[in-house]
């Protein structure tokens, strides 16, 4: 490719709005452009690095039986409340109704429409296990859209969905795409990690692992041991590290821990559906930077929570009997005939003294009839939220955990029979019993990996792109592409790389070198070759990685074989 034609709309000044660094460096590259909030163009040399980055994951998708589909981006409403998840994902999903006010969302995610899709196809435990995966757009309403392509509202994701007959079939494919992703991951030349974590609103009640890109300017705090092999997001090592005393053994309605913003009961009862079940569930959620936790026990679980949109939890030692029937009514009578009986408010002291507060404001209001925390209901303030913290003993072998940030690229989730019960996704077995398939999904963000591996690879000058994904291997610099000679050697060394299949830029632009050897090291490319007198006057040209700085002279037709 030539640089005159290439679109690479490079920028001298750091844009304002980009505060991490794969911001401002795709930004000022030339790789991306703004459309709207959380929505980017892939400028040409984006769209290189991403094809890199999706035809690495695609190799490791196949050679672990993986099958490429595309599926709709557009969902109907009616798979969305069959699974349960309509009235319950919140704000983050795209909602729009067509001309006939029918109710479709933009698909944030695809166990729906890939369980639809599956059980009106797959009969036979013949035909199991299946792995059906696309790459594609994905819609999310972000509360907080922001970092770039970090957290984008539109953006690129690869997701699989796999089929098994059962729990070990789980098993065995979630180790091989455990396997898959960790192979992927290198392959892009990133240094990473993966941490046990939560499941989340996407739900399931087997393992999740997160796959964390080690970067300070990651969102996600983990905490791993040196001394063996535990890894976890802080919210799953706070849940495995909470003490006896305060893993709850009493059955509670509910924990609630409040965060400062301001939510009606409604909104937020609005995203609270709850199901009966046997199983105990935590849920220690952070969202942005207000913590939030709520923990139900016994016979109840919240079915799904879009957690991350309940800005203000419910402290429900201040509600009011009014405001208990609305919930009560709102969670589908999950309350019971005897409402609430047991609630911990888990909060630190700052939150009490504010609870408090408005507690006592509240008794002054003659209007209210408050219930009352201690006499109609059991309620146990738990001071000081506990965090788990460097230094702490891990879990697993006592030695003291360290922590690190990172950036979540992937996930993998066991999902095990959630959709396919809710969606009637059966099979017949080998006895000709009629049984829901086991299913597992396992996402990887395209666009953010990208971010990512600029957050891991840069210097003041620029980005500096992995071999594996680069947009192009080496660029061939002509000092003067106005002297003749020396536009013949750098043509002719343009042409024999491309001949040898390398992927190559000449910069033909009647530029200063400096202006050329400075958009060089910030498009990140890791090969220059510069073509100046040397070149006409000696045979020899100058080679520099970008990666190390290190630069050498070579004569011209040794550059070819080396380079390649
Ligand atoms: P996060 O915790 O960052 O909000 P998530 O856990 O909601 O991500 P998943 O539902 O696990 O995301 O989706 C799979 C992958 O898609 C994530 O691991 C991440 O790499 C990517 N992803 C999720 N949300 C975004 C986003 N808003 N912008 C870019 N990539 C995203
Ligand atoms: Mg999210
Ligand atoms: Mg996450
Ligand atoms: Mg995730």
């Amino acid at each position: 490719m030539k640089m005159s034609k290439l679109m690479v709309p490079t920028l001298r000044q750091t844009p304002a709005e980009a505060e991490v660094i794969s911001h401002q460096l795709l930004l000022r590259a030339g790789y991306i452009r703004r459309s709207s909030a959380g929505v980017y163009h892939y400028l040409p040399l984006a769209q290189r690095v991403l094809q890199k980055i999706t035809q690495i994951i695609r190799e490791e998708m196949n050679a672990a039986d993986g099958q490429e589909i595309v599926m709709p981006v557009i969902q109907p409403a009616e798979l969305w409340t069959e699974s349960g998840r309509w009235h319950v994902y919140g704000d983050e999903l795209f909602r729009l109704q067509d001309r006939h006010n029918r109710d479709f969302c933009l698909g944030p995610t695809h166990e729906e429409i890939v369980t639809d899709l599956v059980r009106n196809d797959i009969r036979s435990y013949r035909d199991l296990p299946l792995l059906l995966y696309q790459i594609a757009n994905k819609y999310r309403d972000e509360r907080r859209p922001r970092f770039g392509l970090l957290r984008g509202r539109e953006f690129i994701m690869k997701d699989l969905y796999s089929f098994d007959r059962d729990e070990e079939g789980l098993h065995r494919t979630y180790e091989s795409m455990f396997q898959a992703y960790s192979n992927i991951f290198k392959r892009c030349g990133l240094t990473f990690r993966p941490v046990e974590a939560d499941a989340g609103a996407i739900g399931g009640t087997g393992g999740t692992h997160e796959f964390m890109v080690i970067a300070d300017s990651g969102e996600g705090a983990i905490l791993f041991c040196h001394q063996c092999d535990y890894a976890a997001n802080v919210e799953k090592a706070e849940s495995s590290l909470l003490t006896d005393e305060e893993s709850f053994h009493e059955p509670l309605d509910m924990i609630v821990v409040d965060t400062p913003n301001q939510r009606t009961i409604e909104e937020v009862s609005k995203f609270l559906s709850v199901t009966p079940a046997e199983t105990i569930k935590t849920m220690v959620y952070r969202a942005d930077e207000e913590l939030i936790v709520v923990v139900i026990r016994g016979d109840r679980q919240l079915n799904e929570v879009k957690l991350a949109n309940v800005t203000r939890a419910l402290d429900l030692s201040l509600a009011t009997e009014e405001e208990c029937r609305t919930i009560s009514n709102g969670g589908k009578g999950f309350l019971g005939p005897q409402g609430l009986q047991n609630i911990k408010i888990y909060a630190d002291r700052e939150v009490m003294k504010m609870s408090r507060a408005v507690a006592g404001a509240n008794e002054e209001n003659k209007h209210v009839k408050n219930i009352c925390p201690g006499r109609d209901f059991q309620v146990t303030f738990v001071d000081d939220l506990r965090m788990v913290e460097e230094g702490e003993p891990c879990p697993k072998c006592g030695a003291p955990l360290e922590a690190a940030r990172g950036i979540e690229v992937g996930q993998v989730f066991k999902l095990g029979t959630k959709y396919t019960k809710a969606l009637g996704c059966t099979f017949i077995d080998e006895k000709g019993q009629e049984k829901p398939m086991v299913m597992g999904c396992y996402g990887i963000g395209v666009s953010r990996t990208m971010a990512a591996t600029v957050e891991q690879n840069h210097d003041e000058a620029g980005i500096i792109w992995p071999m594996s994904v680069a947009p192009y291997q080496v660029i061939v610099v002509p000092v003067s592409y106005k002297d003749e000679k020396q536009r013949a050697i750098a043509e002719n060394l343009y042409q024999g790389m491309q001949q040898q299949g390398l992927e190559v830029i000449l910069d033909d632009r009647d530029e200063r070198p400096g202006v050329k050897f400075k958009d060089a090291d910030l498009i990140g490319i890791p090969i220059r070759v510069v073509v100046g007198n040397k070149a006409i006057k000696e045979g020899i040209v100058e080679i520099k990685v970008r990666k190390s700085g290190e630069q050498y002279n070579i004569a011209i037709e040794e550059a070819l074989q080396k380079v390649a």
